[in-house]
């Protein structure tokens, strides 16, 4: 299997604790000497149009990393390019001057924030929440255009019961956000697949340096417990075991939620894929390749 993504969690820590994150949190965090490992030993095999995404709990909460992580790259000529996701509440003027510099490096704000302003290629991921009424999705949408957002990944709140009335105002929203899509954004959705949903395939190292075939192993330490996700070390590259076959990790959500909770899942995830579609067929909302320059 090309392994075209590499997640690297910075930190386990969270200072946000949003309701809908179905992250499990801890008090650890990189070292630098692991970063430089999954760099050096990871980063080469992704090649042109690979990502590297600087992930958490809150990558912020390490600046030193996120820096280091870029400069890193460009010392070893990678050519996959950044991903940093962030709540946002962490950033500040040092960082965003960093950012500002790297245009190369895609930055996830996780709510709407000034700092787009200086970071005019920043995206939104769009939360969904169960039961938001379309009109005030759409109040959010504008909200986040007038500060400054054209650039938007919609995301249903995964993992949790959705109930039928609640499925019904999450179809209308996704119609109205449709229109919208019309009218200028951009909607990221439209280059992002995967088998699981919110969750991203390849490879993903752990704070500890633990290689994962998904980040789905941020989810719940019942997962790691399953082991079918491990594939070995940083630290030994060469070492490392190949993906599993999508058949081997079935069963691993089933180990951590409620069938209430994972059909609830599917059916707001169907919602979205209806709405990505429909998008393609219009040719509304369409991305364009982030970045082609140099990396950092
Ligand atoms: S900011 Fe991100 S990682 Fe932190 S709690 Fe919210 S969704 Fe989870």
């Amino acid at each position: 299997m090309e392994v075209k993504a590499l997640t690297l969690v910075l930190t386990r820590r969270c200072p946000a604790r949003c309701g809908f994150c179905p992250q499990e949190f801890k008090a650890r965090d990189m070292s630098r000497q692991t970063l430089r490992a999954a760099l050096r030993g990871l980063g080469p095999c992704l090649g042109r149009g690979g990502r590297i995404k600087l992930f958490g709990g809150e990558p912020l909460l390490k600046p030193g990393l996120v820096r280091a992580a870029g400069r890193g790259a460009a010392a070893l000529g990678l050519e996959a390019s950044f991903e940093l996701s962030t709540q946002g509440k962490l950033m500040d003027e040092a960082m965003c001057r960093f950012l500002a510099g790297h245009p190369e490096v895609e930055v996830f704000f996780g709510r709407p924030s000034p700092w787009v302003r200086r970071l005019p290629g920043a995206a939104l991921n769009f939360i969904l929440p169960p039961g938001q009424p379309a009109e005030e999705v759409l109040a959010r949408l504008r909200q986040a255009r007038g500060m400054g957002f054209r650039r938007f990944n919609f995301l249903p709140v995964y993992f949790k019961a959705w109930t039928p009335a609640q499925l019904a105002h999450l179809r209308r929203a996704f119609a109205g956000l449709a229109r919208a899509a019309r009218g200028g954004i951009e909607v990221l959705n439209l280059r992002r697949a995967g088998r699981v949903p919110l969750y991203n395939d390849g490879w993903c190292v752990d704070t500890d340096g633990k290689v994962y075939a998904s980040n789905l192993v941020l989810v719940r330490d019942g997962i790691l417990r399953a082991g079918r996700l491990a594939l070995g070390d940083v630290r030994r590259p060469r070492h490392l075991k190949p993906f599993p076959p999508a058949r081997e990790l079935d069963g691993l959500l089933e180990s951590c939620f409620s069938p209430e909770v994972l059909e609830g899942t599917r059916r707001a995830d169907a919602e979205l894929t209806r709405f990505v579609l429909g998008l393609q067929r219009s040719g509304a909302g369409a991305s364009r390749p982030f970045f082609s320059g140099p990396l950092l």
